[in-house]
């Protein structure tokens, strides 16, 4: 950290700074030019609040110079692994997310009724998706739209799992479920956009130890999403997969705009956690969830998770973004060969 004087400040206020970084553990160096003081940190500044010491007399800025996420962060992997990347596998009852090959993840969007969760799980299976999705809590922004199921749509996602054999990923809105959640057996946890920032309900999460689906919120900048996911690995729980799912912008178009450049800069150059993209929700239109997902799997992304349905007009939640059976299986059969074209040519470089 670099903490900058404004010009002209006088030594007490110099002073007063070095004696505050001092009191906390770190040594100071001090750069005094001919009309302003800058003052460089030595030592790990974890502890030290930068709005605290922009509040301090006559400081002007603060800039940082290691990223605020350390346990997420690739370039310290990188350097404990002697330069070269070294990236992170969650295993998710067996599917490893992030280890070479791409994880498909699919199911509707909300789990309606057993019958409808055992067709669903039973194409999905024979599409050869590795995981099953279907929201039992749904944060819908109507409140007079479906909510979901509640624990009758975890006991429903359960009798999936059991009759396919395919993990169940679920969104958990409140640390209040979460007993329900173990109790029917769910492997992986997924924390919706709405709820990247709920930073109570990502302290409890991480005591679960189990893995978890964090999606970035649709106002998160990067660097805000990576401190989201550092309180998971602070916590206690390393096991953690990124998706992208898209973002508001001036665009209304879509129903959101899927940052695939985010996608890139998290795997490329932040982070060593796997990192997986949301077509549906990023694009909310059926048309465009296999182009896109396409598109993230020439990023090389560790996987997908798609929304589908057997009969999209009656879906109760998000059916004009489902995808067909028949769009699934085109989506797995060709991502899993653009990720390798991609992925080889990658490692040539
Ligand atoms: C969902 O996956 O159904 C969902 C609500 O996603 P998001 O949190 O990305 O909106
Ligand atoms: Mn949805």
């Amino acid at each position: 950290m670099i903490i900058h004087m404004e010009i002209g400040a006088n030594e007490e206020a110099v002073q007063a700074v070095e004696d505050f970084i001092r009191k906390r553990g770190l040594g100071v160096e001090k750069i005094i030019g001919k009309e302003r003081t800058v003052i460089g940190l030595i030592g790990d500044p974890k502890g030290i609040d930068e709005n605290i010491v922009l509040g301090l007399d006559a400081v002007e800025k603060v800039t940082r110079i290691t990223e605020p996420y350390r346990l997420v962060s690739l370039s310290r992997k990188r350097a404990m692994n002697g330069g070269k990347p070294l990236y992170t596998a969650v295993d998710v009852a067996g599917v490893k997310v992030g280890a070479g090959e791409p994880v498909f993840i699919a199911g509707p969007c909300a789990v309606e009724s057993l019958e409808q969760m055992m067709i669903i799980a039973r194409y999905v299976k024979e599409a050869g998706a590795h995981l099953l999705r279907g929201g039992a809590y749904k944060p819908r922004t109507s409140v007079y739209t479906f909510q979901g199921l509640g624990e009758e749509g975890l006991k429903y996602l359960q009798e999936a799992k059991n009759a396919t054999g395919l993990p169940i990923v679920t969104e958990l809105m409140s640390e209040r479920y979460l007993d329900l959640f173990i109790k029917y057996g769910i492997d992986c946890i997924q924390i919706g956009a709405r709820n990247d920032l709920n930073y109570d309900l990502l302290k409890e999460v991480a005591k679960t130890r189990l893995p978890v689906l964090l999606k970035r919120g649709m106002s998160t900048d990067i660097t805000t999403y990576l401190q989201a996911a550092e309180y998971l690995l602070v916590g206690g729980n390393p096991n953690v997969i990124l998706c992208e799912r898209g973002i508001k912008t001036f665009e209304t178009y879509t129903r959101n705009t899927i940052d695939l450049g985010a996608v890139a800069a998290l795997k490329y150059l932040e982070t060593h956690l796997p990192v997986i993209v949301d077509p549906t929700h990023g694009t909310g239109k059926r048309e465009l969830v296999v182009p896109i997902g396409l598109a993230a799997m020439a990023l090389v992304a560790d996987g997908i998770i798609v929304e589908t349905h057997h009969d999209p007009k009656k879906a109760l939640c998000d059916g004009s973004q489902a995808i067909s059976q028949q769009q699934l299986e085109t989506l797995i059969q060709t991502g899993r060969e653009v990720y390798h074209t991609a992925r080889q040519a990658l490692m040539k470089q």
